[in-house]
């Protein structure tokens, strides 16, 4: 075993992690990372199949990230930003807003922060309008939006959550549109729409008293890869105008291609002039970005909103103004590394290329999706996901493990199974991936 198992285990405590269960099941010590795959010190390879928990777009140790990065640390590596600009942020602003059809990009550098921003801005836009009592949050059942104390409660995973209950405030979390939850014959469409009902039967008692209601676009990715109707955003957004609530869509997950579009929203239809994402798309009021912003490489989160939201706080009263603030704030390393992947983006035209890697990487996992214990397979961008019939007690952790020493990174959530792996990835690598899972499937011990 590497020495660094045993030093890892002394001095850091890792996340998402009981730590008396390492000496079980110790991490894997990574030496160095190329393209799609993690190298441990013994010169063993990996296949990253979730994307280093969903943040890698390109690759590890890609050239070009590489390239922008060691450009900008010749330049200025950090410099506040209240007080102070600088052209990385700049560009990387203007840039998203052109992407977004929003704008006023405000950073902070995890997922999480992004949640507190969205959340802290609307009640303040609300405060702001001389409306203080709408300062309520609506979350989807199962929803997770990040494990900070504000975060954690419009968050409805019961693992992070239940510990902290006495700490959080109360909010509503309103019925999940997740496909797997429709009745027998009842299209995924239908069962979206009849959870939309029960967030306008929310919305018609307590609109008075609600900020914003949060989601994640398409895929509830901590509650297992949950995928849903873009029906149930159309009339989310219909509804939320309706009854002026804001619409946060939180994108940390599913933003930047994941689901096959550039931004999740995109995919919710609506009269034409909705939104310059295209003249089709919902435009939420507030965006949240992370994970593969960076494409991987540093730790970096931005909101996006509306003029109107803006020009809420716009005056001579400081207080009027939006005062939250972290320290690298708009780091300058992280946002090169953004617009490095934008450009990445722009010239592979990355959106369409996924395309066709989508068909061709589900076509291998035909035989996945026919296994007899595989239900609910489902797929949607770059993003696969399976439920385990028989799957009892341990399960991810044995499925790990195995997957683990046929060469492949994989965790999965509960009984469900899923890769999202590095757009980069291989045809090869993906029927190498999609043999591993059979074989893993094929073992009635895991
Ligand atoms: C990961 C995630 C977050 C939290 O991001 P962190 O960087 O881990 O704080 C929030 N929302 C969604 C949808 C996520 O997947």
């Amino acid at each position: 075993m590497d020495p660094l198992v045993n030093r890892t285990r002394a001095a850091v405590w890792h996340p998402c992690t009981q730590m008396k269960q390492l000496e079980a099941a110790p991490p894997l010590a990574i030496a160095r990372g190329e393209g799609a795959w993690l190298i441990d010190p013994d010169g063993r390879r990996y296949l990253d199949a979730i994307s280093s928990w969903w943040v890698n777009l390109f690759g590890h140790c890609n050239p070009r990230i590489n390239a922008a990065i060691i450009d900008q640390l010749g330049k200025i590596e950090h410099v506040m930003l209240a007080g102070a600009t600088h052209a990385p942020v700049v560009e990387l602003s203007e840039r998203l807003a052109e992407l977004t059809g929003l704008g006023h990009a405000f950073y902070g550098s995890d997922g999480a922060s992004a949640t507190e921003i969205a959340l802290k801005m609307s009640a303040h836009y609300w405060r702001n309008s001389g409306r203080p009592e709408k300062n309520g949050f609506i979350s989807l059942k199962n929803g997770y939006h990040g494990e900070t104390v504000g975060a954690l409660s419009v968050t409805d995973i019961p693992l992070f959550k239940d510990t902290y209950a006495p700490l959080l405030r109360h909010s509503v979390q309103v019925p999940t549109p997740d496909a797997r939850l429709a009745e027998p014959g009842e299209t995924a469409e239908a069962y979206a729409l009849r959870c939309a009902d029960a967030l306008e039967a929310h919305l018609a008692e307590n609109a008075a008293t609600t900020a914003a209601f949060i989601v994640e676009p398409l895929v509830q990715g901590a509650a297992g890869m949950a995928m849903y109707h873009p029906a149930y955003l159309t009339r989310a957004r219909e509804l939320c105008d309706q009854y002026q609530v804001h619409l946060i869509a939180d994108e940390i997950a599913v933003g930047f291609g994941r689901t096959g579009t550039m931004f999740a929203c995109e995919q919710a239809t609506a009269p034409p002039f909705a939104s310059p994402l295209s003249p089709y798309a919902i435009r939420p009021d507030f965006i949240c970005l992370s994970k593969g912003i960076t494409g991987g490489y540093l730790p970096l989160s931005a909101v996006l909103t509306t003029d109107d939201v803006y020009a809420a706080f716009y005056g001579d009263a400081t207080a009027r103004g939006f005062l939250h603030s972290h320290s690298y704030t708009g780091n300058p390393l992280a946002c090169r590394a953004a617009l490095a992947v934008l450009d990445i983006f722009e010239h592979d035209q990355v959106i369409a290329a996924n395309r066709s890697k989508s068909i061709e990487f589900t076509a291998a996992l035909a035989e996945v999706a026919a296994h007899p214990r595989v239900r609910h397979f489902r797929h949607l961008g770059m993003i696969w996901a399976f439920d385990v019939a028989d799957a009892t007690p341990g399960f991810s952790t044995r499925f790990h493990r195995a997957a683990l020493a046929l060469g492949m990174f994989i965790r999965p959530i509960g009984h469900t199974v899923y890769v999202m792996p590095p757009y980069v990835t291989g045809a090869d690598d993906m029927r190498s991936l999609a043999g591993a899972m059979l074989r893993c499937l094929d073992n009635p011990a895991i």
